[in-house]
């Protein structure tokens, strides 16, 4: 796993996010994940689930759904750094990702099955424990190949279990499970466009 990408897209000097260091820790550690909210050009959730000392990430427009029957839609972005998982503020404006990062929800993950194998096969099965995401879930990937430049589309399936329902937990519990802010009050403390966060809150 490398950080490279992630680095060559962000200038540090500007960005308050974390600097690319990969994080190899003890077996025994329990593996991190986060869901970040992320007011940039678009709204969108980014998921990600540490591995191999960074943090998988995809881009979910709509966000996760505990509705078994709706899938939706995961881009592949590139790694991050597990520190990534700490973060919440504001990304500059003019700046890659500029706008308003909100800690959605994070806690451990659990793979069900090996890891590696899944991800070359295109299919992840985990348990999350997080604050608002819990129980059996499945990223399916749909196009594109692990190693190749062009981006890869996955689903992120909620599997049916005592976790799964229709209510729409974006809606239910819009804010930080960091610190209870909106979007809007995150912008407000940390110089970012207010306007633009509170649309998306
Ligand atoms: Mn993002």
């Amino acid at each position: 796993m490398s950080l490279q990408e992630y680095r060559a897209k962000r200038n540090f000097a500007v960005s308050p996010e974390p600097k690319a260091v990969v994080r190899h820790r003890k077996d025994e550690e329990e593996l991190s994940f986060v869901v970040q909210k992320h007011q940039a050009s678009h709204l969108h959730y980014d998921f990600r689930l540490e591995w191999n000392g960074v943090l998988l990430s995809w881009a979910i427009p709509k966000g996760p759904s505990l509705d078994p029957t709706v899938k939706r839609l995961a881009m592949a972005v590139e790694d991050h750094p597990v520190e990534y998982g700490g973060f919440e503020g504001v990304i500059p404006e003019g700046q890659y990702g500029g706008g308003t990062v909100m800690l959605w929800d994070r806690g451990t993950w659990e793979p069900e099955g090996d890891v590696d194998e899944g991800l070359r096969g295109g299919e992840l099965k985990f348990s999350l424990h997080g604050k608002k995401l819990h129980g059996s879930w499945a990223m399916v990937r749909t196009k594109g190949m692990p190693g190749n430049s062009k981006r890869e589309s996955w689903l992120l399936i909620k599997h049916r279990d005592r976790y799964a329902s229709d209510k729409d937990i974006g809606a239910e519990m819009p804010r930080s499970v960091a610190s209870r802010r909106t979007l809007a009050q995150i912008a407000a403390a940390e110089g970012g466009d207010v306007g633009k966060a509170a649309k998306a809150d």
